[in-house]
């Protein structure tokens, strides 16, 4: 279950550890940005936490927006070097979302006129204000943890390694190899209730 998942037989793990050869283009402490193996387009890279987390709302405070960071200097060294016309950076959460490995990762992809990707989004109709009216319910910090509104915290950024309210049960949802959908409102409920 959630050692079949830990970072021993996680191929990501073991990129992001060096106990599998990969093409590094950059490296810290808490991240490792290498080339994707199977490139959607020259360049692509893949910023992996050194850390098994499977979902982006795992990663810690800091992490994450040491992660933001690390992005940005990779997409300006891919600017540089390969003169793309443009560049995407996502992280897939989900087998929805287009998740299709149980480790967190953030994809750095150059674009080129006429490479044949297609991150165009379609436009809807409308507003959907049943949604609009959901989501501005929650006031929420960086763990997605509901807060009121009057006390939420600011966001401060600290060196200590906080561990993120989750949920090593959420974990186990990913047996099937899958990050399904009821596996992240699994999350999303348990952060809530911390
Ligand atoms: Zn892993």
């Amino acid at each position: 279950m959630v050692d079949q998942m830990g970072s021993g037989d996680c191929i990501f793990c073991q990129l992001a550890s060096g106990a599998m050869d990969s093409k590094v283009v950059y490296e810290d402490d808490d991240f490792k940005a290498i080339l994707d193996i199977y490139p959607a387009s020259p360049g692509h890279v893949l910023v992996i936490p050194k850390e098994h987390v499977v979902l982006f709302n795992q990663l810690s405070e800091y992490k994450t927006q040491r992660l933001g960071v690390v992005a940005k200097i990779v997409s300006e060294k891919l600017f540089k070097a390969l003169k793309p016309h443009g560049l995407n950076v996502f992280i897939a959460n989900g087998t929805v979302a287009g998740q299709k490995a149980p480790h967190m990762i953030c994809h750095v992809i150059p674009r080129f006129e006429g490479d044949g990707l297609n991150f165009n989004l379609p436009e809807g109709t409308e507003v959907d204000e049943e949604s609009f009216s959901k989501i501005k319910e929650f006031s929420v910090n960086a763990w997605g943890e509901a807060k009121p509104v009057e006390t939420q915290a600011p966001i401060t950024v600290s060196e200590s390694e906080v561990t993120a309210p989750v949920v090593q049960e959420s974990i186990d949802a990913f047996d099937d190899g899958k990050v399904s959908l009821e596996a992240i409102n699994k999350l999303y409920e348990e952060s809530d209730n911390v």
